[in-house]
C-alpha cells in the first residue's frame, strides 16, 4: 500500500486512484496547492497495485532518440495559435481523421487546468498551447484504457512523469497509443494559480503593477468576469514566439466587451511567471524529476527549440519553432502523414539551451521564503516579490549553487 512520506516521490499523475480495485485512494490538495494521494486503510486489501502503476518507484534507462528535427506547421495560423512549433495540433487533427480520440490539458469552467479528450476536429481548440498549472489528470487514463480496447487510435498529450503514469497504469503495449510528452520545466501550483486568478478579478492594484501594458482598470464593485486566458500570445501586443505573451481576456461591466484586455503582460514582467521561472512554485518532485533524458516511454518529446536563432537562422521567424525528439517507429510514421517542415539536428543542437531535458532545476532559497509569505496572506505579487529580495549571502550561495550545478549536475542542494 501506498504511503506518501515523502512529497518529492509523488508527481500527482493519479494513476494509483484509478487502478485500486477497492477505489480506496483519494486525492488531498496539501497547503501548497498540490494534489497527492490519501488511502483509506479500513478498505485497502493490499493487493498491491497502487505500488505497480506508480511511475516514481522504479525508473527507466536513459533512450537515445531515435532522430531530432526541428519542427513547424506549416499552415502559419495554426503555428501562431500554438506554444512552439504547432506540431501538438497537426498529430491531433490526424488522429481525428484517422478516427482516434484525442487527449490533452484543458481550462475548465474556473480556469483551473484538467485532462480532459475530444473525439473532433472543432473540439481541439481549448487543448491547444501550454497551460503553465499542474492538470488534473482525473479518470483520463481510464477512459483511455477504455478506447484502446475498443481499438480506437488514441493520442494522448501530457508532462513526461503524466506519460510514464499514462503506461504504467496501462501495463501493456498498445500498438493504437501515441504518448507525446514536452520538455518539462516542471508543473506551478493549482492552488497558486486559484488565488492568483482571484487576484486578478478583486484587485486594480495587483493589475497596475503586473506591467505597464495592463489596460483595463476595474474596482472591487466592478468585478469582471474571464473569457480568455493564454500564456504564449505571440500576436497581440507583437510579443512573437520568445517573450511568453500572458494575456488575460474578460468581460468587464464597466465597458461590457466580452474581448476586453484584462491583463497583457510577457513573462518577466508577470508575477505568476516570475514564480514560475524562478522556481517558487513547482511540485516538489520537479527538483529530482526521474523521468527526464527520454524515460517516458513516450512515442515522440515536443519543446520550444530554444536558441534556433543562432544554430539555424534561416528556419526561425519568430512565430515558433518546435523541437522533436522521435523515441519510437509509431513516433516517426506519423510524421509522414502530416504538413510539417523538417530539419535534421544534432542531440547536442537541440538541448544547448534547453536544460529541462536531461536535468532537473535545484530548489531555489527564495522557495521557502515564498511559502512563508504566501501561506501567511500575503498575495502572489507581494510573496514572489519578497522571495526575490533575498539577502546578499543568499544570493552568492545561489550563484554559487548554480554554477556548481552546471558544472557537475549538482541537485537540490537546500533539502
Ligand atoms: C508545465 C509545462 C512546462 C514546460 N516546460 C518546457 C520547457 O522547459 N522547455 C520547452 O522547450 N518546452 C516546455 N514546455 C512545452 C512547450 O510549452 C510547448 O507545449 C511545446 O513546445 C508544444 O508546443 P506546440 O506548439 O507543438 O503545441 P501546443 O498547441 O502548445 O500544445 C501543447 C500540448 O500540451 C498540452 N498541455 C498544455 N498544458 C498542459 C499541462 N499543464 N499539463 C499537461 N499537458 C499540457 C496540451 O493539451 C497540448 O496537447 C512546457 C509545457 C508545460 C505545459
Ligand atoms: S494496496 Fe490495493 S487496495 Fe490497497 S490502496 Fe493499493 S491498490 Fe488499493
Ligand atoms: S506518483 Fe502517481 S501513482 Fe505514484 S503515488 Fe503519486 S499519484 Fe499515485
Ligand atoms: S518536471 Fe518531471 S515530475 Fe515535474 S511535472 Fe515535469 S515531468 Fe513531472
Amino acid at each position: 500500500m501506498l504511503q506518501i512520506t515523502d512529497k518529492s516521490k509523488c508527481c500527482g499523475c493519479n494513476a494509483c486512484v484509478q487502478r485500486c480495485p477497492k477505489q480506496c485512494i483519494v486525492m488531498h490538495e496539501d497547503e501548497e496547492g498540490f494534489l497527492y494521494p490519501q488511502v483509506d486503510v479500513t478498505l485497502c486489501v493490499d493487493c498491491g497495485l497502487c505500488e505497480k502503476v506508480c511511475p516514481m518507484l522504479a525508473q527507466n534507462d536513459v533512450k537515445k532518440a531515435l532522430q531530432i528535427f526541428a519542427a513547424k506547421n506549416k499552415n502559419e495560423h495554426q503555428r501562431l495559435r500554438s506554444s512552439s512549433g504547432g506540431i501538438f495540433i497537426l498529430l491531433a487533427e490526424q488522429t481525428i481523421k484517422m478516427g482516434g480520440v484525442v487527449f490533452g490539458a484543458r481550462f475548465d469552467k474556473n480556469w483551473e487546468v484538467e485532462h480532459c479528450y475530444v473525439e473532433t476536429i472543432e473540439e481541439l481548440e481549448p487543448l491547444m498551447r501550454s497551460k503553465y498549472v499542474q492538470s488534473r489528470i482525473g479518470n483520463t487514463y481510464k477512459e483511455a484504457e477504455q478506447f484502446l480496447k475498443e481499438g480506437r487510435r488514441v493520442l494522448f498529450v501530457g508532462t513526461s512523469c503524466q506519460i510514464l503514469g499514462l503506461h504504467k497504469f496501462l501495463r501493456k503495449d498498445y500498438n493504437n497509443l501515441l504518448s507525446v510528452d514536452f520538455i518539462c520545466h516542471g508543473v506551478p501550483s493549482p492552488g497558486v494559480w486559484r488565488k492568483y486568478l482571484q487576484e486578478i478579478k478583486n484587485n486594480a492594484s495587483l493589475c497596475e503593477a503586473a506591467g505597464k501594458n495592463t489596460v483595463l482598470p476595474f474596482s472591487l464593485k466592478f468585478m469582471p468576469v474571464i473569457t480568455g486566458i493564454n500564456f504564449r500570445e505571440k500576436g497581440l501586443g507583437g510579443y512573437g514566439w520568445k517573450k511568453f505573451g500572458f494575456v488575460v481576456h474578460g468581460k468587464s461591466p464597466l465597458k461590457g466587451d466580452q474581448n476586453s484586455v484584462l491583463l497583457s503582460t510577457i513573462f518577466n514582467e508577470n508575477a505568476f511567471m516570475k514564480a514560475f521561472l524562478y522556481n517558487f512554485i513547482l511540485r516538489p518532485s520537479c527538483y529530482s524529476c526521474p523521468v527526464k533524458k527520454g524515460k517516458s516511454e513516450s512515442d515522440l518529446t515536443i519543446a520550444d527549440f530554444w536558441g534556433i536563432e543562432t544554430i539555424y537562422p534561416d528556419f526561425d521567424d519568430d512565430k515558433g519553432v518546435g523541437v522533436m525528439f522521435v523515441h519510437s517507429e509509431k513516433g516517426s510514421n506519423i510524421l509522414n502523414l502530416i504538413d510539417i517542415d523538417l530539419l535534421s539536428v544534432k542531440y547536442d543542437e537541440a538541448i544547448k539551451n534547453n536544460p529541462a531535458y536531461y536535468t532537473s532545476v535545484a530548489v531555489p532559497y527564495g522557495r521557502v521564503r515564498f511559502w512563508k509569505f504566501f501561506n501567511t496572506g500575503k498575495t502572489l505579487v507581494e510573496s514572489t516579490l519578497l522571495a526575490l529580495f533575498s539577502p546578499l549571502s543568499i544570493r552568492i550561495k545561489t550563484k554559487v549553487v548554480l554554477i556548481l550545478k552546471k558544472i557537475i549536475g549538482v541537485k537540490n542542494i537546500y533539502n
